[in-house]
């Protein structure tokens, strides 16, 4: 046993959120990604004196919309407050964000890792903004600022310490991830910027009750660095106290270059933000029936479906993950579920060809060519065993895709792909290849019964794929006894 088995990690996550509004949280901004440098601002983001900001109503409802998701109380009063420091891209010189009154509170997030579900509990939900974006490394002498990004509509998601893994930060975040996208309140892009964490991280012993000191480190924008950065630390904090160090509270930074963390400050060189309320904006007050408006709105959840589709539609846990990964994806297998009744085949549909052809194409689902009637009639010839499924994968799908509504049984009699449970043509085939193999037929009869498959590959050639697979079987043991 490694001393590194005798510890546990502690770890509490504080997940930024980039919100999908049109514009700017307190102006009109656009905040499109990628745009030239300054070219979304104005007076208000650049804090010229005498402009005044404004709610963008957008960021409460988002927030709200999380909010219920993750079963939040919702502070029906609540109100923004001044977080100030002092940093070349924040023009105002201080962020506005919610402290002592944020709009959400309580709540978690379930989470299924390799084996186990947890929920991970959540402290607050709060509305901020981004600040600009500083630019080091495009000259050696010179320093640039893009002020595009200051003011955009961010949510705070600050969790319990409840993980105990990197696998559980991951785990978490995936979810995240999923969860935005279903409510369509960010994309949820991690290279862009759009979800990004601050991760706090402690070791105790294994069984001790008290939290160790933890220490955070800053701006993890993809999951592998989080993962490296979390175990960097794991590492490091033991080595200290089994080498009788004192972990101090600092905040760090980590170089995905080297896996390193290093101090950005520590607690007695922390900021003192001087928060206070923001007297330019007023207090937010919500109804009760905003809320439950929104609540009553909700789309369904990806867990929510995720246990309808492995415990009503049996699916298994695999293709439930795959399915339930994109809103759309997950909305168009359940339509098409419940017109087919025939899991099994939706399911082989939607990940065999539906998924390939939205990725190919950068689509929704929502936006995929052939209507559930359609691919229900579809699904439907391959159930009664009309069109064998190679055919109608192969041939019969990609002509559906070119004439989405023409009725697939139309389609196949067109192509000539219906499957012939013609007995007589059947047991005329039949015949002629056992008489076209003597030495074989003679082998099968004396116990090599594997031949089987070499007589039935026989069959589908001569009928060129349109024998029914079962009934074809049957009389092909039939004939051979
Ligand atoms: P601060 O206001 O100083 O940032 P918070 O109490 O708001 O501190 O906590 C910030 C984050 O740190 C939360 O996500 C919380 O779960 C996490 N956290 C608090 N204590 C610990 C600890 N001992 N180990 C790991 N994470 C912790
Ligand atoms: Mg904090």
């Amino acid at each position: 046993m490694s001393v590194y088995d005798k510890y546990e990690l502690v770890i509490g996550l504080e997940t930024h959120v980039q919100l999908s509004t049109k514009s700017k949280a307190f102006c009109a901004d656009a905040i499109t990604f990628g745009q030239e440098p300054n070219t979304q601002i104005s007076t208000i983001s650049l804090a010229y004196p005498g402009t005044l900001p404004q709610v963008n109503k957008k960021q409460i409802e988002y927030a709200v919309r999380l909010g219920v998701a993750v079963g939040c109380e919702i502070n029906l009063e609540n109100h923004f407050d001044r977080k100030n420091y002092f940093y070349a891209d924040l023009p105002k010189g201080f962020q506005t964000t919610q402290d002592a009154r944020p709009i959400c509170v309580g709540g978690y997030v379930p989470v299924r890792v390799e084996n186990y579900e947890k929920n991970i509990r959540l402290n607050r939900i709060h509305m901020e903004e981004d600040a600009g974006k500083s630019i080091h490394d495009l000259s050696p002498r010179h320093s640039f600022i893009d002020l595009n990004r200051a003011g955009t509509p961010l949510l705070e998601i600050v969790s319990e310490p409840d993980f105990r893994s990197a696998e559980e930060v991951e785990a978490y975040m995936t979810a995240l991830r999923q969860l935005v996208r279903y409510l369509d309140i960010s994309d949820g892009n991690m290279e862009q910027g759009s979800l990004r964490c601050d991760v706090n991280v402690s070791v105790r012993l294994k069984g001790a009750e008290e939290y160790g000191q933890r220490c955070e480190v800053k701006n993890l924008n993809s999951m592998r660095f989080a993962r490296k950065a979390i175990n960097f630390e794991f590492k490091r904090q033991v080595d200290l106290i089994e080498a009788g160090g004192k972990v101090q509270q600092n905040t760090l930074h980590f170089d995905p270059a080297t896996g390193v963390t290093s101090p950005l400050r520590s607690k007695e060189n922390a900021h003192d933000y001087r928060y206070f309320p923001e007297p330019d904006l007023p207090p937010i007050k919500l109804t009760k029936a905003y809320v439950t408006d929104i609540a009553t709105n909700l789309p369904p959840l990806p867990y929510v479906l995720y246990d309808r589709f492995t415990t009503g539609f049996q699916l298994s846990d695999y293709d439930a993950k795959l399915i339930t990964e994109e809103r759309d994806t997950a909305l168009l297998f359940q339509a098409l579920a419940k017109a087919t009744k025939s899991y099994k085949a939706t399911v082989n549909l939607v990940i065999n060809k539906i998924m390939p052809y939205i990725k190919e194409h950068s689509i929704s689902a929502k936006d995929f060519p052939i209507s559930v009637l359609q691919l229900s009639a579809f699904i439907q010839l391959l159930e009664d065993g009309k069109v064998s499924n190679s055919m109608a994968y192969q041939r019969l799908f990609p002509a559906l895709l070119k004439s989405p509504n023409t009725p697939p049984l139309q389609l196949a009699e067109q192509l000539n792909l219906l499957q012939s449970d013609d007995a007589d043509l059947l047991e005329k085939l039949i015949d002629d290849i056992i008489a076209q193999n003597p030495d074989k037929v003679k082998a099968y009869r004396n116990g090599k019964k594997g031949l089987l498959g070499f007589f039935m590959g026989q069959l589908m050639r001569a009928s060129k794929g349109k024998a029914d697979p079962k009934k074809a079987n049957q009389l092909m043991v039939e004939k051979l006894k």
